[in-house]
């Protein structure tokens, strides 16, 4: 790289190249200009100071000096997550993220992007101080196109705002459950929604991707832009390059019912129960979906359906499980409704540490069984130990929703098309000290889980991304072939190899 060509790319004024050019001084080669940049990871702090003159502090840069600079390091959901890279770049379009990628890849430095910061692993969408993170949450457009049949969604955004801006218009999108989640990382991961036996997985819905690539140039890519790094974006996580627009269909849902209850443990075992009889059903009945949580405490079960129609027979095997109390009273609303009072469930904001771990199975009351009676003991004895709430949700998945991903145009997740459910166990704890100990408790009962599906052969090689642990390896149980089909877009979209090198951590293709 020309030390002229990397101050043309980042659109500088005379007196801020002067700046730069001082800040490289014997970095750039006298007789060629060349910008010789020899090791990985050296060049942070330089890298950062000429993000700051690109950037402008508390516009679009944010260091250790700033104000609020602590409040972004820990606006990640979890604890474990707080991190203090060397500086935050907060682009406001996708220009700026392809500037913020030139500082990086012509210098070397370890970086991390950011959209919701919702995944609890550690170094997945926050960096230490090595490294840049790009966080996305200024690039938040929600725009409705006039024919409401698409709408465009910046990364930075939460599902909440989608949904404002789409309540009233007639129409919604399939995406996530709770409102405060965030979008980029849900989304690449393939996203888990309501909806699904009628419309399919949330990537599913996107009809088309806005990409910067690792050498800033920025592309398209859909069914006829740049199909195979569409294909291989939908479910293949922050491999590819940084998502700068998700352009969705829409769907024709307005008024829709639900109502969600909160149950005694001693009604867990029937209502396991009752999802596996509800699971066939919604195999011919494509309008529901279920929320399903158990809690140290209480469980909380909640039905939605995509027209106003309230209690509909569909969740007849519900009903007459006794409940405690009403969590969410029978509702006729909208899409935001929903989102807003599934919000409560896991309760406002906290400086919790959590970690997630996933497994998919084929259905099984049974299973279920064995899974919540190993999870009580486990919880139970981990509850006492550290005042770690682990929770256990099952995740039901018709064969239609498997089905519409296959018809529009593929993904790279290559789950199974049959009925299934991605169940997921959902830790939180107050203390550093006892990280290793609810790890353990965590990984215990994985294994258990795992090896009990084995023996019963309902076990599928499917990980659902967006639930699993960091040593958890979901792109692996996408199957050779689409790991081939993947490992070949990288080359195509990153020749330097950029995500795999230089990112600091997630599920990437490096690690398969
Ligand atoms: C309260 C809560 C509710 C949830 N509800 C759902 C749900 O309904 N359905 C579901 O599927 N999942 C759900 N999840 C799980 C969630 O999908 C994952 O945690 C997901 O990773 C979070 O998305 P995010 O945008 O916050 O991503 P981040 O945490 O910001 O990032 C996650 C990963 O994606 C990468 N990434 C993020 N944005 C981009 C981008 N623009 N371009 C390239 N790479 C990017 C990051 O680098 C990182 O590796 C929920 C999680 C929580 C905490």
């Amino acid at each position: 790289m020309t030390f002229n060509h990397f101050i043309q790319s980042l659109d500088l004024s005379n007196s801020e190249s002067l700046k730069v050019r001082v800040l490289l001084g014997s970095q750039v080669t006298d007789s060629l200009e060349q910008i010789a940049i020899s090791s990985t990871g050296q060049n942070v702090a330089l890298a950062s100071s000429i993000a700051k003159i690109v950037f402008r502090e508390n516009f679009g840069w944010i260091g250790p000096e700033s104000e609020n600079y602590n409040a972004k390091c820990e606006q990640n959901w979890s604890a474990t997550c707080h991190l203090q890279p060397s500086c935050i770049i907060l682009p406001a379009d996708k220009h700026e993220v392809a500037k913020a990628l030139q500082i990086i890849t012509t210098l070397k430095v370890p970086f991390a992007v950011r959209s919701g910061g919702h995944n609890p692993n550690r170094g997945w969408a926050n960096a230490g101080e090595n490294a840049i993170l790009i966080d996305m949450n200024r690039i938040c457009d929600v725009v409705l196109s006039q024919d409401k049949k698409t709408v465009e969604i910046g990364p930075g955004n939460r599902w909440q705002k989608v949904y404002e801006t789409l309540h009233g218009s007639g129409v919604s999108v399939i995406g996530g459950r709770t409102g405060d989640v965030g979008i980029g990382g849900l989304v690449l991961g393939g996203g888990f929604p309501s909806f699904s036996s009628e419309y399919g997985l949330v990537c599913d819905n996107v009809r088309s991707f806005e990409v910067v690539l690792s050498d800033s140039s920025i592309v398209n890519a859909s069914l006829t832009e740049n199909p195979d790094l569409f294909w291989a974006l939908k479910g293949g996580g922050s491999n590819f390059g940084i998502v700068t627009k998700f352009t969705f269909r829409t769907v024709p849902i307005d008024k829709i019912w639900f109502a969600a209850r909160i149950y005694e443990p001693s009604f867990n075992e029937q209502i396991l129960k009752a999802i596996e009889e509800w699971h066939k059903a919604a195999e011919n009945e494509p309008e529901g979906s279920i929320v399903h949580h158990i809690g140290h405490k209480r469980t909380l079960l909640g039905w939605i359906y995509s027209s106003p129609v309230e209690f509909p027979p569909l969740f007849k095997m519900f009903y007459g499980i006794p409940y405690e109390s009403w969590f969410v009273e029978s509702t006729i609303g909208t899409v935001l409704d929903f989102s807003r009072s599934t919000s409560k469930v896991l309760g406002p904001p906290q400086k919790l540490r959590r970690d997630a771990f996933g497994l998919s199975t084929r259905s099984s009351a049974a299973f279920y069984t064995l899974a919540y009676n190993r999870w009580r003991q486990v919880s139970g004895q981990l509850y006492e130990e550290t005042g770690c709430d682990m929770g256990m949700v099952v995740q039901p998945l018709t064969t239609s929703a498997m089905k519409i991903g296959r018809e529009n145009g593929g993904n790279a997740l290559n789950a199974a098309v049959e009925s299934q459910q991605w169940m997921s166990y959902l830790a939180q704890w107050k203390n550093e000290d006892d990280d290793e100990c609810v790890r353990k408790a965590v990984f215990e009962l994985g294994d258990y889980l795992r090896e009990t599906a084995t023996k019963m052969g309902i076990l599928l090689p499917f990980i659902f991304m967006n639930n699993a642990t960091a040593t958890q390896d979901p792109i692996t149980g996408y199957g050779s072939e689409h790991i081939a089909r993947m490992k070949e877009v990288s080359k195509k979209y990153d020749a330097q190899q950029v995500f795999q090198t230089l990112q600091g951590d997630g599920f990437l293709l490096r690690k398969v």
